[in-house]
């Protein structure tokens, strides 16, 4: 083993030597190559996050330009910019809910933490400061900061990081007898209910039929808010701009980050509507102290407002839903019982859940040697998130890799 470099790698292993990773060093469009010159289909766009492809010359431009004009300026108190107005005008527009706000943060943990304390401020200033709880559910994913690493449904995430943030109370996704059983033990104290749309790197669960409409029903029964955490979801990954208009849901505050730039520069923001807003403007000398150094960054807002305007151009919204005709289903052609036992998603986010004698790291293994790059979720599943402007031809080559992958090519 050779010693590890000096880049800690977020989740890697701190043991890891240098030959551990891959080096990547270029791309386009849903291809990425290293520095070997090993060319490969980015099938988890990156991160879950690029929506329009790698090297997209017109989110380039915009960020020239904007870098040409001022690099940065804060937003805090006084100060705005065309960029943060012109990118929140346009994100309350494609809102799932009306009259929506947009507060703007660096990504998804810090929108998380920001939803968060949204909630439990706009009750406070309402007068019920004894509102503080927030369910959420298990295997869900809500990021890394402290709130959020609470919240977040997957035990590994939490192991040795604690005390965690009181008053986060868990409950399995798809049940909502559990729910009720929180909202029966606690009246009065919940502040909200906090949801993935669709589990993503918990393990990409859709929820059971009704389940969103259901947690919002109980929400307006305790007088919680209904967070949707749309990081993943958002922006056309299931087809419509937002998961919560695929489901049919309003919901009171929205949490999104990656696809909103597609990853081209760091950005992440909360939705606010009508039920928290209304409380957070009662008091016209309430001032908001919550806020991030980078909250409302140019350059990263000009990427924002070109990237949305180029999945407009692309018409990447209802992409989604080609993509699940051919991936889902290519998927699920490969369900052996055996190797691969279930298929799990919808829209743009799809994991094959493996048999006992398969290891995901073996199989993220195997895709890589056939020029695919997926991510393993838990031991026992790979997920895949492709851009939404991957080729009919690419997705077949990603099902491909899965049967080779998997011992069935
Ligand atoms: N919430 C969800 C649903 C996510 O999937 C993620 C990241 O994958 C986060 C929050 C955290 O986002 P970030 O890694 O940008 O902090």
């Amino acid at each position: 083993m050779t010693r590890p470099g000096p880049f800690l790698h977020p989740f890697g292993r701190p043991a890891a030597g240098p030959e551990a990773f891959v080096k990547i060093v270029r791309g386009e469009g849903s291809l990425v190559w290293d520095d070997l010159g090993n060319q490969y289909i980015d099938a988890l766009a990156s991160l879950w996050y690029c929506q329009i492809g790698h090297g997209n010359p017109e989110v380039k431009a915009a960020i020239v330009a904007q870098l040409d004009a001022i690099e940065t300026f804060h937003t805090f108190d006084r100060y705005t910019n065309e960029p943060a107005e012109r990118l929140t005008a346009r994100l309350a527009d494609l809102a799932p809910m009306p009259d929506a706000r947009v507060f703007l943060t660096t990504g998804g943990s810090e929108s998380v933490e920001t939803a968060i304390k949204l909630a439990r401020l706009a009750h406070f200033v309402a007068g019920q400061p004894e509102r503080t709880v927030v369910i959420s559910r298990q295997p869900s994913y809500h990021g890394v900061a402290y709130g959020g690493t609470s919240a977040t449904g997957l035990p590994l995430n939490q192991a040795g990081f604690g005390p965690l943030l009181p008053d986060i109370v868990q409950v399995p996704a798809h049940d909502l007898d559990a729910v009720d059983a929180v909202l029966d033990e606690r009246p009065g104290e919940i502040a909200a209910v906090i949801a993935e749309p669709v589990i993503g790197a918990g393990g990409v669960y859709p929820p059971a039929p009704g389940e969103l409409a259901g947690l919002r029903e109980r929400c307006d029964r305790a007088g919680a808010f209904l967070i949707l955490d749309e990081v993943i979801c958002g922006f056309c990954r299931l087809g419509e701009w937002w998961g919560a208009q695929h489901y049919g849901v309003v919901p009171d505050l929205v949490t999104f980050a990656k696809g909103v730039t597609s990853g081209y520069l760091p950005l992440g923001g909360v939705l606010v509507g009508r039920a928290v807003r209304d409380r957070l403007e009662a008091d016209p000398t309430l001032v908001l102290r919550h806020g991030y150094t980078y909250s409302g960054h140019p350059v990263a807002c000009a990427a924002g407002v070109a990237n949305l305007g180029e999945m407009e151009r692309l018409g990447l919204e209802g992409r989604a839903g080609k993509i699940a005709a051919r991936l889902g289903e290519g998927m699920r052609s490969l369900v052996d019982g055996e190797r691969i036992v279930e298929v799990r998603g919808d829209g743009g986010m799809w994991a094959a859940a493996l048999g006992p004698e398969l290891s995901a790291l073996d199989v993220r293994e195997g895709l890589l040697e056939h020029g695919v790059i997926a991510r393993p979720i838990g031991e026992t599943a790979v997920a895949f998130c492709p851009p939404l402007v991957i080729e009919d031809g690419q997705i077949d080559q990603i099902v491909e890799a899965l049967a080779a992958a998997t011992g069935q090519g």
